[in-house]
């Protein structure tokens, strides 16, 4: 692998083959893979993650709202979208662009109606969504009959799929509220197949959820953190290689004399005599204020550097006192072997966030 001689995000996408088989591995041989690319495929990139996977055959995509859809769309991907959390002021570019809206409550169930109805349209497929617990999005359960006579009174849309989300599928002292969402979901299913009278595809487990929660896998299953790497365990992360590594070089070193601040607000004083290096990638590209002041790190020649004093918008400072290494040489933020999840733990956070904050600035590149 070239070393990286600027800020890079590298993006492997045999890496991502390799998860996609691992987790489809886990499913029944009828359950549908559906892969959540929201968010540009959680911070690596919508396109090429889409378009790679479509090759790998994938059943269905989810984004979360209606201009990622596009986005994809836009590139020629095929394969049906699911937008999770449509807006109304969407929904004729939603018909427009082939896109599947997800409705979750009554307004945006008759909003869509009424669109679907001005567009001609007939039998387009929806995605009807239950809150079993998340309390985020989603009809509850008492409100299956409301939705069902709505449903009946049209032609415009047919229900293609109902579905709910864990809301802590990762956690084994969960286990007894997960099952109660499982369970939850269960009953609204059956009413709602009984009143309508078709059996919409069933759908509730995100990756932790495929990994933890085998009988519940249903028509489909929708994996989004699983594809780029992470399994919210020690033993999950094992068996999945992260896709996306953010690679860096070292700009400048100095030498800070005993006393000398460092960065903005002067937050960081040597105690003692210590060599920085300059590192250009700073709080646009991602790496937030509070990975700065010694919480977060980078991997200089194998070793440990500590972010020192502010991050700032383009740069950080890092201490490589007791590092051998030279301006151009190649500094990790994250790779498979030095994980998102320990540079976003040591700033109590968690793997999702920092991969997805990655910024448009920084170049993707892709192994292939
Ligand atoms: C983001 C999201 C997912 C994917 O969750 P992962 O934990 O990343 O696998 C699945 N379903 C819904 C509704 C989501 O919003």
């Amino acid at each position: 692998m070239r070393k990286a001689k600027e800020t890079v995000l590298e993006i492997d996408l045999g890496a991502l083959t390799h998860n996609f088989n691992y987790l489809k591995s886990k499913l029944q041989p009828g359950t549908n893979f559906l892969a959540v690319v929201k968010a540009f495929a959680y911070g690596s990139d919508a396109v090429e993650v889409a378009k790679h996977l479509e090759m790998l055959n994938v059943d269905y995509f989810a984004v979360a709202y209606t201009n990622e859809g596009v986005l994809l769309r836009d590139a020629g991907i095929t394969k049906p979208i699911l937008v999770l959390h449509p807006l109304p002021v969407s929904f004729k570019t939603i018909i427009e662009r082939c896109l599947e809206p997800s409705l979750y409550n009554s307004e945006v169930l008759e909003q869509f109606i009424s669109t679907a109805e001005e567009q001609h349209q007939s039998n387009y497929p929806v995605h009807i969504k239950f809150n079993t617990g998340l309390n985020r999005l989603g009809f509850q359960d008492s409100e299956v009959d409301v939705i069902v006579s709505k449903l009946k009174d049209t032609t415009a849309i047919v229900t293609k799929s109902i579905f709910s989300h864990l809301a802590a599928s990762e956690d084994k002292n969960e286990v007894e509220f997960t099952n109660k969402q499982i369970r939850s979901f269960e009953f609204i299913a059956e009413e709602f197949e009984d009143k309508i009278g078709y059996k919409p595809w069933l759908h509730l487990c995100n990756t932790s959820g495929i990994i933890n929660y085998p009988d519940a896998h249903l028509d489909m299953v929708r994996c989004g953190i699983g594809l780029y790497g992470f399994g919210n365990s020690k033993t999950e992360d094992s068996n999945l290689k992260p896709i996306a590594s953010l690679k860096s070089v070292i700009s400048q070193i100095h030498s800070i004399e005993k006393g000398e601040s460092v960065g903005y607000n002067r937050a960081y004083i040597a105690e003692t005599f210590q060599k920085t290096a300059t590192i250009p990638v700073g709080h646009a590209d991602g790496i937030g204020r509070h990975y700065g002041q010694g919480k977060g790190f980078v991997i200089i020649n194998n070793k440990k550097a500590p972010i020192v004093g502010n991050v700032c918008m383009d740069m950080i400072m890092v201490n490589v006192t007791d590092i051998d290494c030279h301006i151009g040489d190649e500094v990790i933020l994250f790779n498979a072997s030095n994980s998102a999840n320990n540079l976003a733990n040591a700033a109590d956070t968690i793997s999702y966030e920092i991969i997805t904050s990655i910024s448009q600035r920084v170049q993707r590149k892709f192994l292939k």
